[in-house]
Order: structure tokens, then C-alpha cells, then sequence
């Protein structure tokens, strides 16, 4: 068997999205997989689309996840190289040059103004998909010449062939098949010189010996092009897959400006999510695991992984799952470890000044069950930094009548206390229901409201013992 290479293709547009996340993530999977190459190639020739800062961005993003490259532009193989396709200009002409000495493409000197005219036409018509009315490929060799001697600008376009069926069977979606009467001669080289999309990857699937192409299924229309390209040119096609769409919680192809879901690798991160929570989550949008486990390690996925198990139906971004996946993957952290992740996002909420490591990991711990991802605890914890106030709907339980009773009782067994620690304060408040003769919500939720201001929270033992004794003190005493 020829040796798998796969390649993760971005067009250095922006950070790195969930969709090409995905497409880089089943990539990767399936190279290592087989033991082959996953190679990152940067389609740069929608130049006017390209920001500055782009494939650094894509590269940073997939190496924060863990996947990262046999080959790419920073790391290339001398017979591949370049990575970047606006530096395969050279190729490109070359084989634009072969296809128009075969006749398998030829100059079209049609302005912009002359197509949209013509479309324009067609449309009127009632032809729904328009195309190229071929006006081009009538002209006369000197025709051609003489057009060129004046300098008039043209773009090269492949000639479909008439009568053709283009087939595959594609990995996911099983046979596929495309007429060449639906789809007209497409261009091949734009007038500036540079390659459509459909004409550079070919060339490049092709020199860069890629086995396997696995992308997005806004491609599958675009495949019949491909192959008839590489039919044209006498060179074997990879084998397709193409991965369905991932759609929102309605059901709605994703699309980049729906702001219900944040779409970007970036977001995350920056909310203190786990890579490894990311890559597990990623590798469940579109396949499937053969057993009931959804949490993998980036190895075991790696290990289990089967392109036959690649979803035909799109597959849901569900934002409670991820939610899931990553508090999984923060239960198991280290208690310093998580307290290092959630550390910057206390840090810009509130004044840490006088709170010490200990301090701090006992509130993270009290937290790490629930936690969904760091910068979550900003809120979960706020009643232990903000300014004691006592939230609206807790104000009631400072009206029940045993709220007084067991906040005096309470006080008085804690002045007593040396030691201020979640043992010892457990004592007391069995002491303070045993005093008091008032057990349960009554005698823990008044003590609570009364010095927190919050009707929920972490362990009540725990919650007094990070509030400090001289706190707790001080706010039962004014509750009184
Ligand atoms: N540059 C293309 C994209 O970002 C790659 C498509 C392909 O994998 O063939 O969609």
C-alpha cells in the first residue's frame, strides 16, 4: 500500500476556526493512524482575503492542540517544498502551459463586464446554473495571437470535456457521481497570473504525493474539477473524503457569524479550556467511538481511529457536551495545576493581594467538580471577593425566625475557637445545632445567608473557613 499523506490545506484568512480545526484534527488522526504524514500546506492565493499574522495563527492554534505537522513551510521536505503556494507560481504556469498545448485549456480573453453581460443573459433565460458560453475557445490560433500582441488580459480555462461522467467513491459518502454537461470551462489561471483554487490543488495533491484528501463537504462540488484535471494529465487521484457539515443547536450549518456559538480556537483557549479537552471534543463532531467511552486520549484516539466510522449526517456542535468533555478533563487536573489555569482570570477580576496559595487552592478545590472551564470560576466563587452584600432572594432567611437563634448560637461556640479550619468549624456547627435544638436548612442556611450574603455555595465548613474567622465574625455579629 502506498504510503498514506494527508494534508490540512488552510488559506491563511484568520484564526483557526472549529470547522478546520476538525478537518486538521480527522487528518491528523487518520495519518498517524496509518503511520503516515500529516503535511500543513497554505493556500495563499485569494490574496486579497490573506491577513497578516494568518498562518502563524493557524500554526500556533493547531500546535496548542497538539497537532502539529510532519511538514509544513516552517519545517518542509526538500521534494516537496515550497508549503506556500503563491510560491508554486512557477508550477503552476507550467502545467497551465501543458494543458494548453493539449488543448485540454485555452486563453479567454472575455472582460468581467463581457461574462456578467453574458450571465446576465442566461439568467433571463431561465437557465438556472449559468456558465461560460465558450465564446473563447472559437478564436483562431491568430485570433489568440493577435489579442495577446495588444496586450488584452486573459484568464486560461480548462475545456470540459463533453459526455463525461466524473466518479469516486468517497470514504464517507460511499459513490458519488458529477456530469461534465453541469459544469462549464472553469477557470484555471485568473488574469493576474495566479491559480484558482481547483487548478493549484491538484498540482500540489499531486507533487506532494497526497494519498488521501479529507476535507469539508463544501468541497464535493468542486471534486469532478479536480478529477478531471488529473485525468487530463495522466496522474492518479487520491482517494476523497468528504466530512458533512457541523451544524448549530437548531440544526443550521454553522455559519461564522452565528454568535450563539463561539467558533474560534482562540475563544476558547482564552476561556481556559483544555487542548486536550478540545482535541476529544473535536474528534466526537462528525465520528464516532465503537463503544459507549467518550473520553480519549489524543493517543487512544490515534489507536481506535477508523475513517469508516466518520459521520454521514451532520453533526451537532453542543456546547453543554464540550462544557462536558472539558470538566472531565479539569476534574483530573492537579490541584496546582488548576489553580495555575484559573489563576489570571481571579487575578483580573479581583484584588488577590492578601490571598495566599493555600487560600487559593482551597477555593479552586472547592470548585474543581463543577467547573467547566477557568475563567468560569470568576463568577462561581464572586462571594468570596466581592464587597458582603446580601443578594435579593437570600434576604428572606435573615426573617425566619431561627436565623437569629442559631446565628447567636453560632457565634458564641466560634469566639470560642482557636483553630479556624474546616474540621474544627464542622464541629461547631454540630455543636450550634445541638445548642440550638434547629437542624438542616433552617440552621445551615441561616448561618450561611448570614455570613456569606449568598443562599448557595461551596461546603458551608469550607465557605466559612475561606471567608476567615474574623470575617465570619464580624458579619453575624451585624446580621444580629
Ligand atoms: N484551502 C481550502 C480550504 O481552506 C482547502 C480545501 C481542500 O482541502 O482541498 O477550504
Amino acid at each position: 500500500m502506498k504510503k498514506v499523506r494527508v494534508r490540512y490545506a488552510p488559506s491563511p484568512t484568520g484564526h483557526l476556526h472549529i470547522g478546520n480545526a476538525r478537518t486538521a484534527l480527522f487528518n491528523y488522526l487518520f495519518a498517524k493512524h496509518y503511520n503516515g504524514d500529516f503535511v500543513l500546506r497554505i493556500e495563499d492565493t485569494d490574496i486579497e482575503r490573506n491577513v497578516e499574522g494568518g498562518e502563524e495563527s493557524q500554526l500556533y492554534y493547531l500546535h496548542w492542540l497538539g497537532i502539529d505537522p510532519d511538514e509544513s513551510p516552517q519545517n518542509p521536505k526538500p521534494q516537496y517544498a515550497p508549503y506556500r503556494q503563491m510560491e508554486r507560481l512557477d508550477l503552476y504556469h507550467e502545467i497551465a502551459n501543458q494543458l494548453l498545448k493539449k488543448g485540454f485549456a485555452y486563453k479567454c480573453f472575455c472582460t468581467p463586464e463581457e461574462l456578467e453581460e453574458d450571465y446576465k443573459k442566461q439568467t433571463e433565460a431561465g437557465i438556472a446554473s449559468t456558465r461560460y458560453n465558450r465564446k473563447c475557445l472559437h478564436l483562431s490560433p491568430q485570433e489568440v495571437q493577435e489579442k495577446e500582441a495588444a496586450g488584452l488580459p486573459y484568464t486560461i480555462r480548462c475545456r470540459v470535456p463533453d459526455h463525461k461522467t466524473y466518479q469516486f467513491d468517497d470514504l464517507i459518502r460511499g459513490h458519488v457521481s458529477f456530469e461534465s454537461k453541469d459544469i462549464g470551462d472553469w477557470v484555471l489561471m485568473k488574469a493576474n497570473g495566479i491559480p484558482t483554487y481547483n487548478f493549484a490543488v491538484v498540482i500540489d495533491d499531486h507533487s506532494m504525493e497526497i494519498s488521501h484528501v479529507l476535507r469539508g463537504e463544501e468541497h464535493l462540488s468542486n471534486t469532478p474539477k479536480q478529477l478531471m484535471l488529473y485525468e487530463m494529465l495522466g496522474w492518479e487521484a487520491p482517494k476523497f473524503g468528504h466530512m458533512t457539515l457541523i451544524v448549530n443547536e437548531q440544526h443550521k450549518k454553522l455559519s461564522k457569524r452565528d454568535n450563539s456559538i463561539l467558533q474560534y480556537m482562540s475563544q476558547y483557549k482564552e476561556l481556559g479550556y483544555l487542548p486536550q479537552a478540545m482535541f476529544n471534543f473535536m474528534a466526537l463532531l462528525g465520528w464516532s467511538p465503537p463503544g459507549e467511552q467518550e473520553i480519549f486520549t489524543k493517543e487512544q484516539l490515534i489507536e481506535i481511529f477508523d475513517e469508516g466510522r466518520l459521520s454521514k449526517s451532520p453533526s451537532m456542535f453542543d456546547k453543554g457536551k464540550l462544557a462536558w468533555v472539558n470538566n472531565r478533563y479539569l476534574r483530573e487536573m492537579s490541584l496546582p495545576d488548576l489553580t495555575k489555569l484559573c489563576y489570571p482570570y481571579l487575578a483580573k477580576a479581583y484584588d488577590l493581594k492578601d490571598k495566599s496559595e493555600d487560600w487559593l487552592n482551597t477555593l479552586v478545590s472547592l470548585y474543581q467538580e463543577q467547573l467547566s472551564c477557568g475563567s468560569e470560576l470568576v463568577g462561581l466563587a464572586e462571594q468570596f471577593f466581592k464587597p458582603f452584600h446580601v443578594e435579593e432572594e437570600a434576604m428572606e432567611v435573615l426573617t425566619w425566625e431561627t436565623t437569629p437563634i442559631v446565628v447567636k448560637a453560632f457565634l458564641k461556640r466560634a469566639e470560642a475557637v482557636l483553630e479556624w479550619n474546616t474540621d474544627e468549624v464542622r464541629k461547631i456547627l454540630k455543636e450550634t445545632m445541638n445548642d440550638s435544638g434547629i437542624k438542616g436548612k433552617p440552621l445551615y442556611m441561616g448561618i450561611r445567608v448570614a455570613a456569606s450574603g449568598y443562599q448557595h455555595g461551596p461546603d458551608l465548613a469550607s465557605t466559612l473557613v475561606l471567608l476567615g474567622k474574623d470575617e465570619v465574625l464580624e458579619r453575624l455579629n451585624k446580621a444580629i
